[in-house]
């Protein structure tokens, strides 16, 4: 079974890679793996030689791999294609683990960054040290600096968090 967690952000690095018709041969790969040169070249309308020189250098970058096997009548040896399994998951799960580090970052800033505001247009907001200086009363306009309610914001980052780390088991 091929586990594709993100499988757009693979193949818009295929496209980077290898091109417009690389990824197009690799999403047909997705679907069905194990087509041949000849297969793929029919179903993609693409030239054969064109297509074969795509594919190889996908097999070059670890992206994707062949079984090679040998037709019964003529001897000729035929080229099946897959995506390589592990190197997908393995793409997908390291820009899953940045995405993680990232939100686990900014949960830590919302939890640990408590912001001071009065509520008014136009005046700033005030970290908790900056808040106590100024006695939690907005020099400006003069009304009671009130904690900004980020828990919205902390339950979000956490739901994500938390799908991103079954995902990363
Ligand atoms: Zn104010």
């Amino acid at each position: 079974m091929l586990i594709i967690v993100d499988e757009d952000a693979f193949l818009s690095m295929v496209k980077l890679v290898g091109g417009e018709d690389a990824a197009r041969a690799v999403k047909l790969l997705m679907k069905k793996p194990s087509l041949s040169d000849d297969e793929l070249s029919q179903k993609l309308n693409m030239d054969v030689k064109e297509l074969r020189k795509i594919l190889h250098r996908l097999n070059d970058l670890g992206l994707i791999a062949y079984d090679v096997y040998r037709e019964k009548d003529s001897g000729h040896r035929v080229f099946k294609w897959r995506v390589q399994q592990d190197q997908v998951i393995g793409f997908a799960k390291t820009q899953m683990r940045r995405v993680y580090e990232r939100l686990k970052a900014r949960l830590e800033h919302e939890q640990t960054h408590q912001i001071y505001w009065c509520g008014t247009e136009g005046c700033r907001k005030y970290t908790f040290e900056e808040a106590m200086d100024i006695l939690f009363k907005c020099p400006k306009c003069g009304k009671t600096l009130l904690i900004v309610d980020n828990s919205k914001v902390i339950e979000a980052l956490q739901r994500k968090i938390m799908e991103l780390e079954k995902n990363l088991q």
